[in-house]
């Protein structure tokens, strides 16, 4: 089934110990994009400027990803940079640019309204609440993510939003900044009181957690040697999670539990190399086979 994205579409510029890019593409909605075709059909919400050229489009092309709901506006891309700590584990973000996205109204083409899986990733809140109310039906999934930015300024917009949602996908500093609360569990089931029925929380190196009805999920990271920019990792795992769900047209429990592990595969990947170059040259046979190797990494007998 087919899995709307609304997000950023952007440039960035990354500073990592492995190295500096000063302008390569990204943004949520890109990771998400380029991770969830692998599964299913994914139809994108976003805009983008007039300095995106026909070239930097192509990342889309010859993919299962639609681009029709890509809106191109006069203006410069949202833009974004940050610069990551030694061990990767910490992020300042440097710059952030909403250039073309502080004009953005988002129209979801008409193809597009009767979407069973939705995502909206990280962007104003306000404009993730306005594509979900342009979807005509209850969609099977409304999953979304969002960040630090968007909690400290919009936080009223956001709440309005996650009434509306099945399954929030943060990281583990952003929950705690959304509920107020540093136990992990603690912060569920506050978040669970704000509309979410489901939470997923990535913990970058130390791997994701399911937080839902039927109890705690965990999955480990993947143990990498050579990590080298972790930017994007959340959204291409979001990307993996609801791809695999949008594919599959289930989510019960055994299928939330194969979406986390195929999100941290993707999640995987995309730290192997700067912004989405690992990404856009996948496998589907790569793509399993380090699913059976996080199973691999996490069996044992008792
Ligand atoms: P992640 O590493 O998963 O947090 O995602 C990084 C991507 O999010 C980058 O490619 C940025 O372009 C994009 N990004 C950063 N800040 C924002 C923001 N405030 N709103 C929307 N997208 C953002």
């Amino acid at each position: 089934m087919s899995l709307l994205v609304v997000g950023s579409v952007a440039f960035d510029g990354i500073e990592s110990p492995y190295g500096k890019e000063e302008r390569i593409i990204g943004g949520a909605a890109t990771y998400f994009a380029l991770s969830a075709s692998y599964f299913t059909h994914v139809n994108l919400v976003g805009i983008v400027g007039d300095d995106f050229t026909a070239q930097d489009e192509q990342i889309f092309r010859g993919r299962k990803i639609d681009t029709t709901g890509l809106e191109r506006a006069s203006g410069k891309c949202f833009f974004w940079a940050g610069r990551y700590s030694e061990n990767l584990n910490e992020r300042v973000t440097l710059i952030t640019e909403l250039n073309v996205f502080a004009g953005f109204n988002p129209r979801l083409p008409a193809k597009y309204t009767d979407s069973k899986y939705v995502f909206l990733a990280n962007i104003a809140p306000n404009l993730q609440g306005s594509v979900l109310h342009q979807v005509k039906r209850r969609p099977k999934v409304v999953a979304l993510d969002t960040m630090n930015y968007w909690i400290e300024r919009t936080l009223d917009d956001l709440k309005e939003t996650l009434k509306h949602i099945d399954i929030l996908v943060i990281n583990d500093s952003e929950t705690r900044q959304l509920s107020n609360e540093h136990n992990l569990l603690r912060a569920a089931k506050h978040i669970f009181k704000l509309g979410p029925s489901a939470l997923v929380i990535k913990r970058g190196e130390y791997g994701a957690l399911l937080v839902d009805k039927y109890g705690v999920f965990c999955v480990p990271a993947v143990p990498l040697e050579e990590p080298h920019d972790p930017t994007g990792a959340g959204d291409a795992f979001a990307g993996g999670f609801m791809g695999y769900l949008a594919g599959a047209g289930k989510h019960d429990d055994a299928h939330l539990r194969r979406a986390m592990v195929y999100g941290t595969v993707m999640g995987s990947f995309t730290v192997e190399e700067f912004g989405p170059r690992r990404l856009v040259r996948l496998k589907s046979k790569e793509i399993h086979a380090r699913a059976r190797h996080i199973l691999k990494l996490s069996q044992f007998k008792l």
